[in-house]
């Protein structure tokens, strides 16, 4: 275990929710707040060289997408990335019709864009998935149609880590002859797989930092050259002129550094969370009545699980005693019933009893061997007593 490993007295095993910063993030951040601690629009040294280490930023960020810089716009958090995609492509295409085509397995950042785009007007569809929590391709051919003005589908769901066939957004897009932009959310997957927005077919595409070890407060909108969608705040220049307002230097800086060390060791971090996925799921076979309700194939950082009889929170609250951190479905969602599960149609003892294990390449082996005893020790516990 690394020393920037954090505090090994807790085993931290919700990195879908977020993340602990890497040392190298953490130090970029630092120099940004002390030493290059100018406005990147100020002419003078110290803007320059805060500029400059903006610029150091966006090329990371770019380089860990298969993009260029000018395609990356920062915001400040996934979910404004999502909110400019959702009513940028809106505001561009409204002329060119109203559909706009998502997923129910959808984080709220855009299942609530698409919305309030519906109590505008729009005429949302929401595919659901299968048992396996997967889009089927055959349903987004035959929901985009010649109106379409957006398309989007998340690459990997943040509770189940099931991936989603976005390639089939764009060929929807093509057969219906549509107008639509196709937006994918990566915020799950991004320097956990490989992704490269132009093989996914994508004119946009939201990543976030604080899920890749970088600070909080960072993400960006990957916008593909020759797309255009009007911005949704106005102010000074920055961004283009998409997102005004003094740019957030520590955390994009933090960011940039984040995305080039976990895309420098993507393949073996995947190694590892394959590794780990697998012991649990098979360790978890030892447990009374447990079942595993992530796909075989899926992401290798997510694994969403039920031990039937055992509500949620109860396990939850029985693993934070024991100071292993694990979630009962996404953070944003504070405990309410998960969406996604209820989408899968998941039987209602399995998606009551759910939680979501999700590694990083901070996690070990150990880590899952004390999961799984834990969660074993409470299964007998509490099984015991209630019957
Ligand atoms: N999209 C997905 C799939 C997520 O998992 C999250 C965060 O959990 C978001 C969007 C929102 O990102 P942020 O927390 O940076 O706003």
């Amino acid at each position: 275990m690394s020393e920037t490993a954090g505090n090994r007295e807790i085993i931290y095993l919700d990195n879908s929710a977020t993340t602990m910063v890497c040392r190298e993030a953490a130090d970029k951040a630092y120099a940004a707040m002390t030493e290059s601690y100018g406005n990147p629009s100020s002419r003078h040294l110290l803007g320059i060289a805060a500029a400059d280490l903006l610029r150091e930023a966006r090329q990371n960020v770019a380089d860990a997408l298969h993009s260029r810089p000018e395609e990356i716009l920062f915001t400040s958090c996934g979910t404004e990335a999502d909110n400019i995609a959702f009513f940028g492509a809106a505001n561009a295409f409204k002329h060119r019709g109203n559909r706009i085509v998502t997923t129910a397995i959808e984080h709220p950042a855009v299942l609530k864009a698409a919305s309030e785009l519906e109590n505008r007007g729009f005429d949302v569809v929401r595919l659901r998935p299968g048992r396996d929590g997967i889009i089927k391709p055959e349903d987004l051919f035959a929901a985009v149609n010649e109106k379409t003005v957006l398309v989007s589908i998340m690459l990997v769901n943040n509770e189940t880590g099931a991936v989603q066939p976005v390639e089939a957004a764009r060929e929807a897009v093509r057969r219906a002859n549509a107008p639509a932009l196709v937006h994918c959310d990566a915020v799950q997957a991004f320097c956990r797989t490989d992704v490269d927005p132009r093989k996914l077919g994508v004119d946009l595409l939201t990543v976030s930092s604080h899920k890749i070890h970088g600070p909080k407060g960072a993400a960006a909108l990957f916008i593909k050259n020759g797309v255009r969608i009007p911005p949704m705040m106005f102010g000074g220049g920055q961004e283009n002129g998409m997102r005004p307002g003094t740019e957030a230097l520590p955390a994009l800086a933090g960011f940039g550094e984040a995305a080039r060390v976990a895309a420098a060791s993507l393949t073996q971090n995947a190694a590892l969370a394959a590794r780990l996925k697998a012991r649990l799921v098979d360790g978890a076979k030892e447990i009374p009545g447990a079942v595993v309700n992530s796909p075989e194939d899926g992401c290798p950082y997510v694994v969403n699980l039920s031990v039937p009889g055992i509500r949620s929170e109860v396990m939850l609250n029985a693993l934070s005693a024991k100071a292993i951190c694990v979630s009962s479905g996404s953070a944003c969602s504070k405990g309410a019933k998960s969406s996604v599960l209820a989408a899968m149609d998941l039987p209602r003892a399995a998606a009551d009893s759910a939680i979501r294990v999700s590694f990083s390449r901070y996690n070990t082996q150990e880590d899952v061997e004390k999961l799984l005893r834990e969660m074993k020790n409470a299964a007998d516990t509490l099984l015991k007593a209630s019957v």
